[in-house]
């Protein structure tokens, strides 16, 4: 169903990025029974879970599948002229899905849209796997269980109860994007070097990333406000996709997908067109916004936040974390020794 979560599709030749997440030790990783599109990172006495509802996964992979079986779709991949899927029944059928959850009614009938389709969903699938990923690894979970009571990360969830415990979660969600970020652009460029993108040619491989990207927030939130409450436990989707697009920039450049900054920004504005006019034919569009400046201005108010969270409060869990995972190593080790 899902593929590719090994280390094998994954560019190691930049090994440091990866400490971000090997520090997180064992985890194990849970699919629930529930159509609800949901994700969560979980612990429980020291053990940690990371957890999806099969929903997400099916939900995803259907939208990717029913937006390539549509002529209008990323025209320029493989024959879309023989695509029949009126584009107008992608709402209706999201819709549906979200409460039958009766998938892949439309299908592109182009192998290689299948293939992209595939890819793509798989793409989106690996941010949510590496956000959740990195609320472990950081310990925003041992932190947050300690000072508000909280033992579960929910990509949904109910509204926090106190302005600081919700200013703290959207925080450490633009930190959680940050990592699945790095994860996934190393992702494309392990998949680039196996020549697994050549599908999607003549699109760039950092535009098919960030246009994963749009489409996978549109998904979770279609008609969603931008503004920020005070009491969200997650930023909004502007704020959100605007700062992993302006983290990733630099990764890009390092793994040499884009050649420079213009080229991120030329490829950005071209990812905004591809988006904004697919979402209006489907009618996903936000009900409100804030303005540009208020969204960054708050944007960097929450990446402040991460900087003083890991230079104050989350290094003790960590230093926790890493001893525990170190202790249950070393039983691994003597098991196996003693077999
Ligand atoms: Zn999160």
């Amino acid at each position: 169903m899902t593929m590719n979560f090994g280390m094998s599709a994954i560019d190691i030749s930049i090994d440091s990025k990866l400490n971000n997440f090997r520090k997180s030790g064992w985890i194990e990783f849970r699919i629930f029974e529930d159509i609800e599109l949901n994700a969560f990172a979980y612990r429980e006495d020291n053990y940690q879970y990371l957890e999806m509802n099969f929903g997400t996964l099916y939900l995803i992979r259907d939208s990717f599948f029913t937006l390539f079986s549509t002529k209008e779709f990323l025209p320029e991949i493989g024959n879309s002229t023989e695509e029949i899927t009126p584009i107008e029944l992608f709402k209706e059928n999201f819709e549906t899905n979200s409460k039958t959850a009766k998938y892949f009614k439309y299908l592109p009938k182009c192998e290689i849209r299948q293939k992209c389709a595939d890819l793509m969903s798989t793409l989106a699938i690996q941010f949510i796997y590496s956000h959740e990923l990195k609320h472990l690894a950081s310990c925003h979970n041992d932190y947050s269980q300690d000072k508000y009571g909280i033992k579960r990360f929910f990509e949904f969830k109910p509204t926090p109860g106190e302005l600081a415990e919700a200013f703290d979660s959207r925080a450490m969600e633009i930190e959680a994007d940050e990592g699945a970020m790095m994860f996934t652009l190393m992702y494309v460029k392990g998949m680039v070097n196996m020549g697994k993108y050549s599908s999607f040619e003549p699109y760039n491989p950092y535009l098919i990333w960030i246009y994963t990207m749009e489409i996978l927030f549109k998904l979770m939130n279609p008609n969603e406000s931008y503004f920020d409450d005070e009491l969200d436990s997650h930023p909004n989707s502007f704020i959100r996709t605007f700062s992993i697009y302006e983290l990733s920039i630099l990764e890009a450049i390092e793994h040499k997908l884009i050649k420079d900054e213009k080229e991120a920004v030329s490829i950005f504005e071209e990812s905004m067109k591809l988006q904004t006019s697919i979402f209006q034919k489907i009618g996903f569009l936000p009900f409100d916004k804030s303005t540009f400046e208020d969204n960054k201005t708050k944007m960097y108010s929450y990446r402040k936040r991460v900087v003083e969270l890991n230079e104050t409060e989350l290094p003790p869990y960590i230093k926790l974390r890493k001893e525990f995972v170190e202790e249950e190593y070393q039983k691994l080790i003597k098991l196996r020794d003693a077999t």
